[in-house]
């Protein structure tokens, strides 16, 4: 494989910088790392873990001589981010992100390093945990990347981009931000607030003790908890910087669940079947995308397996 990039530069190493690192090292181990994140402690240990080949305290130390900046850092920081490595960046630099909002992220970037080069993405894969240890190489292994160019972006500059997301193990498509930023408040966003809302609901009911939601969590309600454990800082800066996005799928979702309410009031079975027939299907076609597992309860152990 030829490198898309000599030099990766890698600025916020919790789980995603973390996992693109793992990841350069096993696909493109020819490229030089650096690697930089905010956090003093995070920075100690991502050189205990050895995710890049140098991760200076200096912001702009890490971005010297890099082809491609990825910001990994939660978007409400972009700006931040960016502008504390700008004064290092070299001529000819591609900047790119993983944030998971696009807009917003690709306006902050845009003001903070005016005459760049900047090609947003998204990989659209992810895990509850967050930090330097929580990475992993094969995260993005048949998930999909989505890229955001600006019009009249650079071709081979895109291509290169391309090239680098699919070495890591990704499929890649490329779309509008302002799509994104829809396409993803429905499959992402507002699952995570349902998620934080039925979690906070139940631990907040007084007739039912917390004892008993955990026993009897697996009816369904602990499969939302994995969603609620995601990280706090980067789901408030998520909602915050989509949230038109966010605000109008919220309220798609909150007349169809008026609809499902109407059903069950007037005992109307035929409306509640033919609606989860339609959500059965869809579960069908994610596990035939190789989206998800199509073991019973996602291939968790029971007793006896
Ligand atoms: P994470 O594990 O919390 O890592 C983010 C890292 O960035 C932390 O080490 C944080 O340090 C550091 N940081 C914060 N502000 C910074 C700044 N101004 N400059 C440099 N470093 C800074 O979060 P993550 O899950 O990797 O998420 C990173 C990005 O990926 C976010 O934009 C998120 O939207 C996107 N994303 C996440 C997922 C997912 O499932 N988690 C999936 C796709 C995309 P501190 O912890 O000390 O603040």
């Amino acid at each position: 494989m030829t490198q898309p990039f000599s030099h990766v530069a890698i600025i916020g190493l919790g789980l995603l910088g973390s996992s693109i690192a793992h990841a350069v090292r096993a696909h493109l181990p020819q490229a030089s790392l650096s690697g930089w994140d905010s956090d003093a402690q995070v920075r100690a240990r991502a050189r205990e873990l050895a995710l890049a080949d140098a991760i200076p305290d200096v912001a702009a130390d890490a971005v010297r001589g890099a082809e491609l900046v990825i910001f990994c850092v939660p978007v409400g920081a972009m700006a931040q981010a960016a502008a504390a490595v700008a004064p290092g960046l070299a001529d000819g630099v591609l900047i790119s992100d993983v944030g998971s909002s696009k807009r917003t992220v690709a306006n902050a970037l845009e003001a903070a390093l005016p005459g760049r080069t900047i090609i947003p993405a998204h990989p659209v894969a992810g895990t509850e945990h967050s930090g330097p240890d929580a990475g992993f190489a094969s995260l993005f292994h048949g998930r999909w990347c989505i890229v955001t160019p600006p019009e009249g972006c650079d071709a081979a500059l895109l291509a290169r981009l391309i090239a680098f997301w699919e070495a890591l193990g990704a499929r890649v498509e490329v779309m509008d931000a302002d799509h994104h930023d829809l396409v993803l408040a429905v499959t992402s966003h507002l699952p995570h607030l349902i998620a934080y809302t039925i979690v906070g609901t139940a631990s907040d009911l007084e007739e039912v003790t917390r004892s008993e939601v955990i026993k009897y969590s697996a009816g369904g309600f602990r499969d939302f908890t994995r969603i609620a454990a995601s990280d706090p800082i980067m789901w408030r800066d998520v909602f915050l910087s989509n949230r038109d996005a966010v605000l109008e799928m919220l309220q798609r979702f909150t007349e169809d669940l008026t609809e499902l309410q109407k059903a069950i009031r007037k005992g109307d079975g035929d409306a509640l079947f033919d609606h989860f027939v339609r959500t059965r299907a869809i579960r069908r076609s994610i596990i035939e995308e190789g989206q998800d597992d199509a073991r019973p309860d996602f291939g968790r152990k029971h007793n006896g397996d």
